[in-house]
């Protein structure tokens, strides 16, 4: 691979094909030089031939591109100096060819689209942007006039996200004023993990180093393994080293594989079956005495707490837009009686229902709260899409209860969050004997 010269330009970046956003640097020069093998000869301060992990340039890693008219070198390499997520460039093989899709007019990117594209009789067609800013503007024009800002729809993507989001929105909500506006997988602005935020808890709330510091990590609907390689390989299976996974998938993957071989346990269930799986796991817990109650003492709103603010809470949390007064929310000891009346809650039903076996589910929730050296195990909670666009409120609500149940809220190692543009816990949903009504058992409504 050709070395970038000592003087070629560096620009310090993040990957953008997962959510955990690994350090990137990038060279560029123009093409026709290249660095040399001594570390003040080359951009990289490496003595060629490199030894083995240290920051050498891939094939992948090297691509060509047009900067200003001309054609130029590019490298995307992982960046060694990265002190924070993928430390010392630790990075998948996702982001190991990040340079590859860089605009190369004699590569496979030669087709990348450079201008806008105008369906005319049928086929699209390249214009200019000032026709395009034009015509847009235009059909925008005759919609509000004639039809109204309603009429007027956005639905757009929100990855890359403060930079799009912040522009697309602001032409949506402040220019023209619509509220047909649906981002994302949703069909209106609103949570992904709805359950969670009516728990008072925030979804984003875990750093990596969280992950390292856990004893225990409930992985729901998701492999990170997978899907977020270096929060895996670099937090989840390091720091902690006698850390225990629990994955929750309908299919045996490769982190499920890793989690067994070090002592976890794989719950195999039936997709959408999540709710059931977390109420039982819960009053398995509860009937053994199993859960933290320190925490929940400290941390769990009681009656008085719910029903504040007219149904918000003390503390105004994002359900203040649908006040539950008087109809929704109980305390612990009202969530503990609920959970022990379910059928689906019992081991065996759910067994039935989740095709989890009874061992396994018993296993799981003894594992969640063991004591290690005398003391409660830091328990995590992690979920994805798998969890919560199955069937999102119950699964949500019921993963947030299973959480705090645990003690899992708020401290070093203990947290619960979503491993995407989103994150995990906070409250029980349940229905109220005698109505139909999902119920929630809310943590620290007010006491932050
Ligand atoms: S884990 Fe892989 S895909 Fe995700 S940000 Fe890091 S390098 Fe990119």
């Amino acid at each position: 691979m050709p070395i970038p010269p000592a003087d070629a330009k560096v620009y310090t970046t993040a990957c953008d094909y997962c959510i955990v956003a690994c350090g990137y640097k990038v060279y560029t020069w123009p093409d026709g030089q290249e660095g040399g093998a001594k570390p003040s000869e080359n951009a990289l301060g490496i003595d060629f031939p490199s030894r083995a992990f240290q920051g050498w340039v891939s094939p992948n890693q090297h691509d060509m591109t047009i900067i200003d008219g001309q054609r130029h070198h590019v490298v995307v390499k992982p960046d060694s100096d990265a002190e924070v997520v993928n430390r010392k460039g630790n990075h998948s093989i996702r982001g190991g060819t990040l340079a590859l899709k860089v605009y190369n007019p004699d590569g496979p990117t030669k087709d990348r689209l450079k201008t806008p594209l105008l369906r005319v009789n049928g086929d699209l067609t390249p214009i200019s942007w000032d026709d395009a800013f034009d015509i847009m503007s235009r059909v925008s024009r005759h919609v509000l006039d004639d039809y109204g800002e309603a009429a007027w729809g956005m639905k757009t993507y929100s990855y890359q996200y403060f930079e799009n989001t912040y522009a697309i929105s602001k032409l949506a909500f402040g220019s023209i004023g619509t509220p047909a506006y649906s981002p994302h997988d949703k069909p209106g602005p609103g949570s992904d993990t709805a359950g969670i935020d009516d728990a008072g808890l925030i979804t984003f709330n875990a750093s990596y180093d969280d992950w390292g510091q856990a004893d225990v990590i409930f992985i729901s609907g998701t492999d990170p393994f997978e899907t977020k390689t270096v929060l895996f390989t670099e937090w989840m299976m390091s720091g902690n080293r006698d850390k225990k996974l629990i994955f929750t998938l309908p299919r045996r993957s490769t982190g499920v594989a890793w989690a067994e071989k070090n002592g976890g346990v794989f719950l195999q269930l039936i997709p959408g079956t999540d709710t059931v799986l977390h109420l039982a796991i819960i009053r398995l817990i509860l009937e053994n005495g199993w859960e933290d109650t320190e925490f929940i003492e400290k941390w769990i709103a009681n009656s008085w707490e719910i029903d504040a603010g007219m149904g918000r809470g003390t503390r105004n949390t994002p359900w203040q837009w649908r006040t539950t007064w008087g109809r929704l929310g109980t305390d612990f000891a009202g969530y503990r009686d609920w959970i022990m009346q379910q059928e689906v809650s019992d081991l065996s039903k759910a067994s039935e229902i989740t095709g989890v076996p009874e061992s396994k589910i018993r296993e799981a929730a003894r594992m969640l709260t063991a004591p290690i050296d005398g003391r409660r195990p830091k328990t995590s909670f992690a979920l994805e899409k798998g969890n919560y666009w199955s069937n999102n409120y119950l699964n949500t609500t019921s993963y947030a209860a299973l959480a705090l149940i645990c003690g899992a809220g708020n401290r070093p190692g203990q947290v619960r969050r979503a491993l995407e543009a989103t994150s995990a816990a906070g409250s029980a949903v349940h229905h109220t004997p005698g109505t139909s009504r999902p119920t929630n058992f809310r943590a620290d409504a007010g006491r932050r």
